[in-house]
């Protein structure tokens, strides 16, 4: 049975991203930074017939949270098989001119430094699956391509400038990893998976199924597909791959 940590999934795109993959007969740990939200996640999940799930209490932004979830993982199962770095704020709503540096720190705390703290920490544990995957959720906000492109739809949505910046460097934090690991068995790739109706933007957008679906496609993609690609299934390129 593969073992897959989410971040943030006690609701959202994350708690439905469990969800497919224990239908898919995968056991997950539904990283939680709240305990009693994240307990009652996983009571839903077990409700429906889920065993296969377990809360982690985890805190992307706290040294000591990632710890202890990395002793808690490595004492129960000892490996991982699939990492969905999906934990995600978008900071306040501000135009560049009024931006400050505090909620561009908020942001980039739990955005970038979040994620690097989280895939470092469980790196070792990855590297005992024989297929590790991990997927960073980002966002076609953080494409530097369209974002300077004035005939990109959201060519003109330029209010949050923190958390696109924020994808950015996740994006480019998502490079240097699959280049360092692509002479093993890793695939590492960022995934959009598209304006999704959730807490995050006010429930606007698609299904929290399909989004989900998107990410779970690269979870589960084998030996001889791409790693180190930037994928958003939402702009219907031919690949499923955008620019970075
Ligand atoms: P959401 O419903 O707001 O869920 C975000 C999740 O992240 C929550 O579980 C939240 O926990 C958790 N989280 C926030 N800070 C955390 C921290 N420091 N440590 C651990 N968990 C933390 O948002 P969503 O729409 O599902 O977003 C999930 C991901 O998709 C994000 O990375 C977002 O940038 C990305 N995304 C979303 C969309 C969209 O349209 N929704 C589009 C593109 C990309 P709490 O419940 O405790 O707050």
């Amino acid at each position: 049975m593969k073992i897959a940590l989410i971040t943030g999934a006690n609701k959202g795109i994350g708690f439905e991203t469990t969800k497919q993959l224990l239908q898919k007969g995968y056991q997950v740990f539904l990283g939680s930074r709240n305990v009693t939200k994240g307990q009652k996640a996983v009571d839903e999940l077990k409700e429906e017939g889920f065993k296969q799930v377990a809360l982690v209490p985890l805190d992307v932004t706290h040294e000591n949270s990632v710890a202890e979830a990395y002793k808690y993982i490595q004492q129960k199962t000892g490996r991982l098989d699939v990492l969905i770095n999906n934990a995600g704020i978008g900071g306040e709503a501000q135009h560049l001119t009024e931006v400050s540096i505090e909620n561009f720190k908020r942001v980039y705390e739990t955005n970038v430094y979040g994620v690097i703290r989280v895939t470092t920490a469980f790196l070792d544990l990855l590297q005992q699956s024989e297929a590790p995957r991990i997927v960073n959720v980002s966002s076609n906000m953080g494409s530097l391509t369209l974002q300077s492109d004035p005939s990109y739809h959201a060519y003109d949505y330029k209010t949050m400038v923190a958390y696109a910046s924020s994808k950015s460097a996740l994006n480019m934090f998502t490079i240097h990893l699959a280049y360092v690991l692509k002479a093993s068995n890793f695939k590492v790739n960022a995934v959009c998976p598209g304006y999704t109706s959730t807490d995050f933007t006010g429930n606007n957008g698609g299904s929290v199924e399909e989004a989900a679906s998107r990410i779970v496609k690269y979870v589960v993609i084998d030996q001889d597909e791409p790693s180190g690609k930037f994928f958003s299934e939402e702009l219907q390129t031919e690949t499923g791959a955008i620019a970075w």
